[in-house]
């Protein structure tokens, strides 16, 4: 299939590069040269501008940070929606379904449609094509887009209503953010009264407390210090804060993601918006006077 891919950062440039891989021809755009160079080089065709992936191609995957990105991408003054020969944009980014929804009704004007696909796995499930990707939007649109999607990930169809799919991610990322703030105030409490962090690993991965934050970030880059998942604190900010909106706007109690809001900001005001999402752990090491890591051999 002939497709468009507009965001070419630490998620969009491994998902383009393997559906070019996969034999789509893909069209490239990204405000950065070097990714769009990168891209080239594996094959796909260089496009000028945002509108220019527009009147190039009929359907276009976008991996932007930000909803207002999105939006300005999408339909905003020299965005997609000026284009004449695009029919489909499928999001892949974390947009929430406020936003999502505005897109879907703008872009439904000129007979485009948007389709939700927000992703799941992070940069190794980019690389590897083993994401959870979750469409959502017209079911016959969704569906015919299966083959291409399925080439970064596990196709799971949402539902037809428009922001499904990024509800879904959102409800998906808020449980992420969870384990990982709760994990860290649980590892600085063991590890502050005497206990190698890595013996508390095992027990919990052997127990009830086993998440993603004990089975995979804290043993392979809290505990070597390495701080290096490849998500931003201030992405996860985003994402939380667009859960904890939708939960309220639905009108569901969230105290718990209200205390996550809040930890993952305090990250983000004391370790930086651009550090990665595991430092969510180091404001805690920094009041504890405690840090999760392995003690030096021959240490008592
Ligand atoms: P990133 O910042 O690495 O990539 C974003 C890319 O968009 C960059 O290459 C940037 O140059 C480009 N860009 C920004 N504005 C642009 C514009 N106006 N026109 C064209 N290109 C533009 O971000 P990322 O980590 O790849 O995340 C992308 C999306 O995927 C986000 O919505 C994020 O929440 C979501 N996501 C990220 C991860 C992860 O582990 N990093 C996992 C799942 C979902």
């Amino acid at each position: 299939m002939d497709i468009g891919f507009i965001g070419l950062g630490k998620m969009g440039f491994p998902m383009a590069r393997r559906l070019v891989e996969a034999g789509h021809a893909v069209t490239v755009y990204d405000t950065r040269k070097e990714a769009v160079d990168g891209l080239v080089a594996l094959g796909a065709q260089a496009a000028g501008s945002v509108r220019d992936v527009a009147d190039r191609v009929e359907t276009v995957l976008v991996s932007l940070p930000t909803p207002d990105v999105v939006h300005a991408v999408a339909v905003g003054k020299g965005g997609l929606i000026e284009g004449n020969r695009m029919r489909r944009f499928v999001d892949l980014s974390t947009t929430g379904a406020v936003v999502a929804k505005r897109i879907f009704d703008t872009l439904k004007e000129r007979e485009i449609t948007q389709i939700d696909s927000p992703v799941s796995g992070g940069i190794a499930g980019a690389e590897k094509g083993t994401l959870a990707v979750m469409v959502s939007g017209p079911r016959d649109e969704a569906m015919a887009l299966e083959p291409v999607l399925s080439v970064i990930g596990k196709f799971f169809f949402v539902g037809e209503q428009p922001g499904a799919g990024q509800t879904m991610k959102l409800c998906n990322n808020i449980l992420s953010a969870v384990a990982m703030a709760a994990t860290s105030e649980a590892m600085v409490t063991g590890v502050k009264a005497g206990i190698d962090p890595r013996v508390m690993l095992d027990v919990i991965n052997a127990g009830s407390g086993r998440n993603t934050a004990t089975e995979f970030k804290f043993p392979k880059l809290i505990v070597p210090r390495t701080f290096d998942l490849g998500f931003t604190n201030g992405l996860m900010l985003k994402d939380v804060s667009l859960f904890l909106s939708e939960a309220e706007a639905l009108g569901v109690p969230a105290q718990v993601a209200q205390a996550v809001v809040n930890s993952v900001r305090r990250s983000c005001e004391e370790i930086g918006p651009d550090a990665d999402f595991t430092t969510v752990v180091q404001p805690i090491e920094r009041r504890a006077g405690a840090e999760v890591r392995a003690p030096k051999e021959g240490a008592a």
